[in-house]
């Protein structure tokens, strides 16, 4: 018998009820796919209102000392506490940890009313960065000291025109944040033989950052994947290589993934971009209940569902698993499982064209039924 360990935090609000529907769904697939050879051994570590109510503090200490040696995890969607001290829980997990990939896989299921012409084209993999540009929080408010401080700085010494009430905020981007991302991605898309990956950045505007976010991924894909990743420029002189490298302008780029998704395939984007777009893509093939995402370091792959604790509909039975399910399939091909995650997909598929769908999904499913969570997971 081959078995994995996840550590596991089952998450505040819905968190409780889609595990209950959505972990037994993973193990049923696993066993299924192996004949009982191989097994998910679930540990739970706590955080959250859970781990508040039982040891006094959000994040305990012991959950953070095994994150940081443990190379699998799995959170449900955690509430930030108001008044605990920091900005998120999610934040500081992603800080501590380093977890400076935001992975989202963007599929399409039949059956689901899009509001794109030909959705079936949608297959994308978002890499967002996740540590750094305006989410490294360098912000001062208007008319306070260091605001003044700069502002005068930028006037005097650098002849800009900022007006003297202006609020100031600063993007750091560097180096080797932008490479290990896009080595990433590439990364990705040489295993799962994906033919391209675009870099989308604003570096038209902001050419010392999102700029060079474009700059440092050619560089380092020269440097690092020679022999396998071409430019669009080679390709075009016939150059024959597994992968294509290229890079859209931001705006560009949203308009196009709505227009052309069958150009894209894996995304490479800094923070606030991909935060957008990987949303703006979600919204395309059903919402938030069916997004699955991860956050990687180095070391850690820290799967979870990408939606929050949806505190009006907790408690009631009405939360859709899916993403959570959808984020155990990435769990189980990261690992090389892959027979249980097709499994997982079937099932999915399977279960939407019944229509007897959670209510998020009911509006979007001509003809569907609406299911509690208990149920739709049942009927995974
Ligand atoms: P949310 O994702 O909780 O809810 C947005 C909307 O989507 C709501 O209408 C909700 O009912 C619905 N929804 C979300 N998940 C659903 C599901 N599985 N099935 C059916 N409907 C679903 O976002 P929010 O309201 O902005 O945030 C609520 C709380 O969650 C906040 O405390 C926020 O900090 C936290 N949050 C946590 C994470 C995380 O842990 N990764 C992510 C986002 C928000």
């Amino acid at each position: 018998m081959e078995t994995r360990t996840v550590y596991f935090i089952e998450g505040d609000g819905i968190g409780p009820e889609v595990w209950a529907a959505g972990r037994p769904v993973l193990d049923a697939a696993v066993a299924k796919a192996f004949g009982g050879q191989k097994k998910l051994e679930w540990k739970e570590i706590l955080a959250g209102k859970k781990a508040f109510d039982q040891t006094g503090n959000y994040l305990p200490d012991a959950t953070m000392e095994t994150l940081k040696s443990a190379d699998l995890a799995f959170k449900g969607p955690l509430e930030t506490p108001v008044g605990g001290g920091f900005r998120s829980l999610n934040v500081t997990l992603r800080q501590v940890l380093d977890l400076y990939a935001c992975i989202r896989p963007i599929r399409y299921f039949q059956g689901i009313e899009s509001p794109v012409k030909r959705p079936d084209l949608v297959d994308m993999v978002v890499f967002r960065e996740n540590t750094e540009d305006v989410y490294a929080g360098i912000e001062w408010a208007s008319g306070t000291p260091e605001a003044k401080k700069l502002i005068a700085f930028l006037r005097d010494e650098l002849g800009k025109n900022v007006d003297e009430t202006a609020g100031i905020g600063i993007k750091p981007m560097t180096p080797a944040g932008s490479k290990r991302l896009v080595r990433k991605a590439i990364r990705f898309a040489l295993d799962q033989n994906k033919p391209s990956v675009t870099m989308a950045h604003k570096g038209n505007i902001m050419k010392y950052t999102e700029g060079a976010f474009r700059a440092w991924g050619y560089e380092m894909a020269k440097a690092e994947f020679a022999a396998e990743v071409m430019t669009e420029e080679e390709a075009k002189a016939g150059a024959k290589k597994r992968l294509i490298l290229n890079d859209r302008i931001a705006d560009a780029m949203f308009q196009n993934v709505l227009m052309y998704p069958e150009q894209y395939s894996v995304i490479a984007t800094p923070n606030l971009n991909g935060d957008y777009l990987s949303d703006a893509l979600a919204a395309q093939v059903g919402g938030l209940g069916l997004a699955p995402g991860v956050n990687m370091s180095e070391r850690l792959a820290f799967f979870e569902p990408t939606h929050g604790t949806a505190p009006s509909i907790a408690g009631k039975d009405m939360a859709n698993p899916g993403s959570l399910v959808l984020s155990g399939a990435m769990l189980l091909e990261h690992i090389g499982w892959h027979d249980a995650a097709k499994l997982i997909h079937k099932a999915v598929e399977k279960v939407l064209s019944g229509k007897q769908v959670t209510v998020d999904l009911a509006g979007q499913i001509p003809g569907s039924t609406q299911v509690g969570c208990k149920k739709f997971g049942e009927l995974l």
